[in-house]
């Protein structure tokens, strides 16, 4: 579940602090510390896989969007955002622990 050095797994086990917006049995939603729009937030699987190519995945996707959904629910954020998830070092992975970025509060044009 919980994977040594990995720096996620070390803000779930609050062993390392973040600012936690919402948080549930399988999802942690904090706010990225380099933030590249108004609200930069993360959304992050409380199981320990690297990526968007693990065959669990596809199960952790689920609960993040339905964490995001609470969000909405919520009020936590409006319902324009836009979300992120980078697979490999090639386009910037640079935390090996499945997440989702969650971006709002400006417009977003540029891909
Ligand atoms: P990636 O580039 O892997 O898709 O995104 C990783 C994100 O995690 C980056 O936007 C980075 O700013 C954020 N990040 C890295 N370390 C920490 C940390 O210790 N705390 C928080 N809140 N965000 C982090
Ligand atoms: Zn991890």
């Amino acid at each position: 579940m919980s994977e040594a050095n990995c720096i996620f797994c070390s803000i779930i086990t609050k062993k390392i602090p973040a600012t936690i917006i919402a948080e549930n049995d399988d999802v942690i939603v904090i706010k990225d510390i380099a933030p590249k729009a108004p609200i930069h937030y993360l959304v992050i699987p409380k199981i320990h896989v690297a990526d968007l190519l693990d065959a669990q995945a596809p199960t952790l996707m689920a609960h993040m969007i339905m964490g995001v959904q609470e969000l909405c629910a919520q009020k936590l954020i409006s319902t324009s955002f836009r979300t992120i998830v980078n697979t490999g070092s090639g386009v910037g992975q640079t935390v090996f622990h499945l997440h989702m970025h969650l971006l709002a509060g400006k417009a977003m044009s540029d891909f």
